[in-house]
């Protein structure tokens, strides 16, 4: 492994224990990077049993999010092209969208976080 860091709170992160069941908006994770094969491991501690897990589906978030930030830009830049230029609508739109993406980003981790368990690993 070349690289890892400290556990950390994941706050807005929802986590479901595959052991225990235990659900939380924060999370207690951390990222893990192997560098053969090259791949990032994100590792999720459940802080009421201990047990490791990992999303069953880790890129699904990525392209979730992704996608709404191409959609939030279009939407921004059409603004803009109305508007003629930068002005206080766009900011608005773009303010409004980010807010909007991120209580998306929350409540969409709810039903598309699924996880499974790994092996305990200390480093
Ligand atoms: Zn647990």
């Amino acid at each position: 492994m070349a690289f890892t860091s400290e556990f950390k709170t994941w706050w807005f992160h929802w986590f479901r224990c595959p052991s225990c069941s235990f659900g939380t908006f924060s999370a207690y994770a951390r990222a893990e990077y192997q560098e053969q094969p090259p791949r990032l491991l994100f590792r999720f501690r459940c802080k009421r049993c201990g047990q490791d897990s990992k999303l069953t589906h880790p890129h699904l978030n990525m392209l979730i999010g992704f996608a709404a930030s191409v959609i939030l830009f279009l939407v921004v830049f059409w603004v803009a092209l109305i508007e003629g230029g930068w002005g206080i609508s766009s900011v608005l739109v773009l303010l409004l969208g980010v807010a909007t993406l991120w209580v998306l980003n929350c409540a969409l981790s709810r039903v598309v976080n699924r996880y499974v368990s790994v092996a305990r690993v200390e480093l």
